[in-house]
Parts: C-alpha cells; structure tokens; sequence
C-alpha cells in the first residue's frame, strides 16, 4: 500500500478506542496516535505547576515553554516520558478541563495536524474526524452506554490492583461526555461522514474486525 490513508478514531471517553485503534494501527502497520495522552500531559504539567488555567496570562506563558510530543506509543513532556503519570484520576479530570479552553486545543491542534500531514496514521480523540483531519480517507465514531463504559474502566483499575464504585465511575464519566460535547470550541461530534459503532455489545476484536473489513475493501 503506497497511498497514504489517515484513519480518524473519535469517541466519548472510555468507548474502547484507545485499545481497539492499537489494535488497529499494529495490524495495518500504521503509526497510532493517542491525542488524549497529549491533552493529559499539559493537564499534568498543569498540575505539577500549580498554573490555573483559567489565567489567561499565566497559562499562555506555560503553554509557549511546555513541549510536548507523541511518539513510538509513548508522550513526553518537556523530554519526559510521562506516558504512565499521566493515567490518574487527578490527570483525567485536569485534562477534561483544561482541554476545554481554546488556547490548549490550539497548541496541541496544530501540533497534530504536523503529526498528520503526509504520512499514513491512525489517529483517536474527540475532533480528528471533525477539526484534525477532516479529510480522512477513513472516520469512524465510537460509542457505548455509559454504563458499559464504567464497567471496563472498572475491570480496567481492577486489574491494577484498585477497586472503585460502578455508580461512581459511571457519573464521572458523563461528566465527562458533558463537558467534551458542550464545550463551545472544538467540541466532541460524529463527522456527518463517519461510520458509527456502538461497541456497547461487541468484543473489541469484533469491532477491530468491522473496521479491517471496511479499510481492506477500500485500500486493496
Ligand atoms: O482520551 P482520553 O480520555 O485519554 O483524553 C483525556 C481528555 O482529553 C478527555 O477527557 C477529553 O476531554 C480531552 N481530549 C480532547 N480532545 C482530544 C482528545 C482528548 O478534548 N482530541
């Protein structure tokens, strides 16, 4: 495959993108970029700083001297790679709002867009289809209840040895899902071409099946 195709992944948070565009992208032989783990390693930078992003001035001056860059499945922030730091609770709900404001999506927006030129890749968030990559030769929208979704995060923390509440894990996940749709900027919306998957009833190789199958019947 000489062409180059861009596969955009969109979702709400916890929909099984991350684990299935892996998938995905390995079996392509594709690179795969996670543009969350970008928008959590300025939350953590954030919060190791102490800045509040709700000032203005202080947070463009973060901005202008934080580097962040993603690559071989890892991000690193200022040269460190946080690709693990970045997975708590306090960074998830740090990223959720500061990606909210303009400034932040724009740094790491242009940032991506460079990432995504010229080259084949798949790429997950909540506006590649939309913002990102809006000509994306692939675009797909992946969604499940909210209650499906609380119940892998929690098989998910079990694993790492941490139990947490199904009710709880659930509302702040449609937290979540409210402020990625309600933002006023860039917010989380299927591209009217997207191919939508509720993945709510599906094994995660079922669903990175169904989107093989559409990729090969273009591509080859
Ligand atoms: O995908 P993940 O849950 O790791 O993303 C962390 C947070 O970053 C999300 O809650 C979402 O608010 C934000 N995000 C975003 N745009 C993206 C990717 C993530 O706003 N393209």
């Amino acid at each position: 495959m000489d062409k180059i195709y861009r596969i955009a992944i969109d979702g709400p948070a916890g929909a099984g993108k991350s684990t299935m565009a892996k998938l995905l992208a390995e079996k392509l032989g594709i690179d795969y970029i996670d543009t969350g783990a970008m928008y959590r390693a300025i939350a953590l930078k954030l919060l190791r700083t102490g800045t509040d992003y709700h000032d203005e001035k202080a947070l463009g001056k973060l901005l202008d001297t934080t580097d962040v860059d993603y690559y071989g499945g890892k991000v690193y922030l200022d040269g460190e790679d946080v690709s693990s730091l970045i997975r708590t609770p306090e960074v998830s709900s740090m990223a959720s709002e500061s990606s909210a404001v303009p400034a932040v999506r724009d740094k790491l927006g242009e940032l991506q867009m460079a990432i995504a030129k010229k080259r084949s890749l798949l790429m997950d968030g909540r506006d590649i289809g939309t913002v990102i990559i809006p000509d994306a030769e692939f675009k797909f929208f992946l969604t499940a209840s909210s209650r499906i979704r609380a119940y892998r995060r929690i098989c998910e923390m079990r694993e790492k040895g941490i139990e947490c509440d199904l009710d709880q894990v659930e509302q702040e996940i449609q937290e979540r899902d409210y402020r990625d749709s309600h933002r006023d900027y860039h917010p989380l919306k299927k591209a009217d071409d997207a191919i939508e998957i509720d993945t709510s009833d599906l094994k995660i190789s079922d669903v990175v099946d169904k989107m093989m199958e559409i990729i090969n019947e273009k591509i080859n």
